[in-house]
């Protein structure tokens, strides 16, 4: 039996919903794995997490060599305090039946003074709940808090050169929202410990709160076949939405009310539903077709959003273009022609990144590009940072067509979408025979490892391989969107 019932991350899962607890508890291998993009927050929190500890310098870590050896955590803690040490990472304490492993724990002058360190752009509810519960539990094991601070990037401060890392993130006092939360913690633990007693999973209906705070990973498990409904799928349509209409007994397109318009997308999944067909409009995908017209390139960037910023001028969560890869249309098919880039260096890459794709789209023809909103939005911003590059970036904006217009605008929609217009969802339909690259890199997320890989390998036989892997990827991007275009306009006869 573990020697604690409640964890601070369990806690929280109690407090989006007691069921959830329970499965966890109960039922670990009936929880979907986390997804790609979870995983990459995840990756992103330690990272914000050891950088702020830089704003506590001289620390001494408590971690446990495992997630199984908390105990050892608690021990370590409580005699690194003993000693009398000021700056304690991942302080750990049991009060209550309930572990916590506080981020930074500060004694100085008689004070102590607890910090959490969050990687998001704002301070959620959830956030507060959490200090509070560790609160609850710190004073409950004897340390007197004398202030509780949550640490976030803070996206305002452009960071300068040579500046420290602490400049760059937020300090929020919130010691008087925790200690007025103590009564509330108190009766949700309570409760929470009645649930964990019970002999039987606890009855509670599905709803809104299963993607509250956070999509819940028991879904698959209390959802069921509800995840495969009409309503669920349909794109466009937010999750408190499809909570409701289910609640409602709403699962297919006959129940829906009257008063729902569905708008070009959602009419044509509604068609492709029902007729079990895909949706084709001829006469606008030519449309579209013709908007491109020849000559055109293909082109894919790849922005980072990096929860600190990665060099100076820049701030916590600003886009940086860290790959591009573009080809003209008629080279598709052809190995070898993409033109890729990469950001090889740590140092600000920007200008490079400018000079390379202009570059690559010298030549006449629009430009077929794959998130073109958050791409123009970029160009926009490098156009403020590097005005001389103003004329023919604005040159660039005006060429861009955005590749996912006619999925978007519901020209197009197959049954086997699922609901979706992703590059995968869409490759899987119109070009199969690439969509599904065996090995290597096949995601934004996989991408986005790498490139952290390549940020970080000084092996100079690696780096090379990690690049090759990169404009591999790059190819594979171009060929896909390109054969899903040329699918497509076929499909329109
Ligand atoms: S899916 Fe919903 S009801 Fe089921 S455990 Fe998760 S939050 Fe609770």
């Amino acid at each position: 039996m573990s020697s604690h019932q409640l964890s601070k991350s369990s806690f929280i899962r109690g407090a989006q919903c007691l069921k959830s607890l329970y499965l966890y508890r109960n039922f670990f291998s009936l929880r979907s794995r986390s997804s790609p993009a979870q995983l990459e927050k995840f990756r992103r929190g330690t990272e914000v997490g050891i950088a702020a500890r830089k704003i506590f310098p001289g620390g001494v870590d408590a971690s446990p060599a495992s997630r199984f050896q908390y105990a050892k955590s608690v021990e370590k803690t409580k005699k690194l305090i003993r000693e009398g040490k000021e700056v304690i990472y991942e302080a750990a304490f049991v009060h209550d039946d309930i572990l916590i492993a506080l981020d930074v724990l500060v004694i100085q002058h008689g004070k102590a003074i607890a910090y959490e360190v969050k990687s998001s752009q704002k301070l959620t509810d959830t956030y507060i709940l959490d200090a509070a519960l560790q609160y609850y539990v710190l004073m409950g094991a004897g340390v007197e808090i004398d202030d509780f601070f949550l640490i976030h990037p803070d996206t305002s401060v452009v960071k300068q050169d040579g500046q420290d890392i602490s400049d760059v993130f937020r300090t929020v006092s919130v010691i008087q929202q925790v200690k007025e939360m103590q009564e509330l913690v108190v009766s949700m633990i309570e409760r929470q410990k009645e649930v964990l007693a019970l002999e039987e999973t606890p009855e509670i209906e599905i709803g809104k709160h299963c993607n509250s705070p956070y999509p819940c990973d028991y879904m698959e498990n209390c959802w069921g076949e509800k995840l495969k409904t009409t309503i669920f799928r349909m794109p466009g349509i937010s999750f408190d939405q499809k909570a409701d209409w289910i609640a409602g007994g709403i699962y297919n397109a006959n129940d829906l009310p009257a008063s729902f318009r569905p708008d070009k997308l959602q009419s044509a999944f509604l068609f492709a539903e029902k007729t079990k067909t895909e949706f084709v409009n001829k006469a606008n995908i030519k449309k579209f077709s013709l908007q491109v017209s020849y000559p055109f390139f293909i082109a894919d960037v790849s922005i980072l959003k990096p929860a600190l910023p990665l060099f100076a001028g820049t701030s916590a969560y600003q886009e940086i273009p860290v790959r591009f890869a573009a080809s003209p249309f008629e080279t598709i098919d052809k190995q070898g022609k993409t033109s890729y880039w990469v950001a090889e260096s740590t140092a600000d890459s920007r200008k490079e990144f400018l000079d390379k794709f202009l570059k690559a789209t010298s030549t006449k023809g629009k430009i077929l590009i794959a998130d073109k909103d958050a791409v123009v939005k970029l160009f926009e911003q490098l156009a403020a940072i590097f005005p001389a590059y103003k004329r023919k970036i604005q040159n660039r904006i005006d060429r861009f067509i955005s590749f996912y217009e006619p999925f978007e605008k519901g020209y197009f929609y197959a049954p086997r979408q699922e609901g979706e217009i992703s590059f995968d969802a869409i490759g899987k339909v119109l070009s199969p025979g690439t969509v599904f690259r065996k090995k290597g890199v096949k995601s934004p997320e996989a991408f986005i490892k790498i490139y952290f890989r390549l940020r970080e390998e000084t092996d100079m036989f690696e780096i090379p391989a990690i690049i090759d892997e990169i404009g591999a990827y790059s190819e594979f991007r171009i060929q896909t969107l390109g054969k899903i275009y040329i699918t497509l306009v076929e499909r329109a006869g």
